[in-house]
């Protein structure tokens, strides 16, 4: 069976053929850099890197792309409360968005646009659409004309009715239509602006993901990814934009995350009801976060609460036993073999459930299912006199560490890693405290500061005492 993808513009599970066999592209809408990630923006994010990781693990090559908006109200409006530049909070906040990834074991893009650095791209793009009469400048802003592309509203099924009583909230008396929206703003007073040929300004977030997309994956994408919130106005308008441009399908398939709640509600930053992905971390190691994030379909809502969590860590520990029981027992697998044992069986399913699951739209709900029905059956069968030649257990090992790899959930124990860290480190620290002595006693002052120095600016700090040098972390 080949792989199968709910596509949200037909609003159905479709047959995933990519469009060049040789390489799957990947939008995914980035968040906007002017805060932590909160655990529901975590959600999407690995969904994304699930989707890649599955894709490779199918032997497709994968390129993909995931945005930042740098520039934008919310990360302006910060930006002052907290007396700094826009630029630097974005900054900021994009590496701590790459630190908290990590983290979570999310691999990264192989590429990540900040829109602030595609400027150019965006003119242009605004400038076609101006040429086709798609577009109207007033007062040095630009507005996408709605009513010149036929199909706008095919992706959130909204008829032209709705949307003009939607667009109607907050209309903007000087548009021709109240569903057209800004591709460029007309700078105001202490905002950071660029220049364009309507006058200096920055652009509009749907123009960003539009131009961004088309500038590193081409005109059509496979697949764009989002939060579900996302899929209207933001991803409707990203299509009204780029096909209007190039003519071409923008993205094959719509892929749409639903919200991580929390008591019934969407977690969010205005809905102040958020926890942060790295407060999580510090509370959880990152294969339980991963496990309870990816515990629901990525369609159904998924919401986020203490029993969850501690059901996840439960099935972790279950898991990490039964690999760590089986490694005993691994080695080469046996390809040849005349009979099949209960567990043999149990393994050939197991893989066969896997991958029809993740083949069905990515059900890693169900995949999860598949991986520890394999676990309780190898704990039955260990508890019994267990055969250390078994080719079943080894066979058992290697299924489960290549579907939890997959999904990411399995990994060194980052307890123990931090350790061996920790040990590699001082003794680092101790050689150099050693060459340094060497250099003191040859009186080379000039290597033993060289070496205080450094060592100061890597946050440790180096005190010299009758008893010989001696040394700190410090913050
Ligand atoms: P933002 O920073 O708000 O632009 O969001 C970044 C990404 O996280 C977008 O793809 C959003 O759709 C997604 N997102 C935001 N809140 C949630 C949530 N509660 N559950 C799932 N995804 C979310
Ligand atoms: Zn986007």
């Amino acid at each position: 069976m080949g792989m199968k993808i709910y596509n949200s513009l037909s609003r159905q599970l479709e047959d995933f053929v990519p469009l060049n066999p040789e390489q799957v592209s990947i939008y995914s809408c980035g968040p906007t850099v002017y805060d932590y990630i909160h655990m529901g923006n975590a959600r999407t994010a690995l969904v994304t890197d699930i989707i890649r990781r599955y894709l490779v693990y199918k032997g497709y090559n994968v390129k993909l792309v995931q945005n930042l908006t740098d520039i934008d109200d919310k990360i302006i409006n910060r930006a002052a409360e907290l007396g700094v530049s826009a630029k630097q909070l974005a900054c900021e906040k994009c590496e701590d968005f790459f630190q908290d990834s990590q983290r979570l074991g999310i691999q990264p893009a192989d590429v990540h646009p900040k829109a602030t650095e595609h400027i150019p791209e965006m003119i242009d793009l605004i400038q076609t659409l101006l040429d086709k009469g798609a577009a109207y400048v007033i007062d040095g802003s630009v507005y996408y004309r709605v009513n010149q592309f036929a199909e706008y509203g095919k992706l959130s099924n909204r008829k032209p009715e709705d949307l003009l009583a939607g667009a109607r909230v907050e209309v903007d008396e000087r548009k021709e239509d109240p569903r057209d929206f800004d591709m460029w703003k007309a700078a105001k007073p202490d905002e950071p602006s660029w220049e364009s040929p309507w006058g200096s300004g920055r652009p509009g977030w749907h123009i960003e993901c539009s131009a961004m997309a088309m500038k590193h994956l081409g005109e059509t994408i496979d697949i764009h990814a989002g939060g579900e919130d996302l899929l209207f106005p933001h991803h409707e308008n990203e299509i009204a934009q780029s096909e209007l441009a190039t003519g071409a399908t923008f993205a094959r398939y719509w892929m749409h995350v639903a919200f991580l709640k929390i008591d019934g509600t969407r977690m969010g930053k205005s809905e102040q009801n958020f926890i942060l992905l790295r407060d999580a971390l510090d509370n959880y190691p990152t294969e339980v976060i991963r496990h309870f994030l990816i515990s629901a379909h990525y369609r159904h809502p998924l919401d986020y609460n203490q029993e969850s969590l501690t059901k996840s860590e439960g099935a972790l520990r279950r898991l990490n036993n039964c690999l760590d029981a089986l490694k005993k027992y691994a080695g080469p697998v046996e390809a040849s073999q005349t009979t099949t044992t209960p567990l043999q069986q149990a393994v050939q399913e197991m893989k066969a459930q896997f991958t029809q699951a993740m083949d069905t739209d990515f059900n890693t709900a169900q995949a999860l299912g598949a991986i520890f029905t394999l676990v309780s059956a190898v704990n039955r069968s260990l508890t019994s006199d267990s055969e250390e030649t078994d080719p079943a257990f080894a066979q058992a090992y290697q299924a489960l560490i290549e579907t939890c790899q997959v999904l990411g959930i399995y990994g060194p124990d980052p307890q123990k890693s931090d350790d061996n860290n920790v040990e590699q480190r001082d003794r680092l620290v101790h050689l150099l405290l050693e060459i340094r002595q060497d250099a003191r006693e040859r009186k080379d002052w000039e290597t033993s500061d060289k070496i205080r120095d450094r060592l100061q600016e890597l946050n440790i700090e180096i005190k010299d005492t009758r008893e010989g040098a001696t040394w700190k972390i410090v913050p």
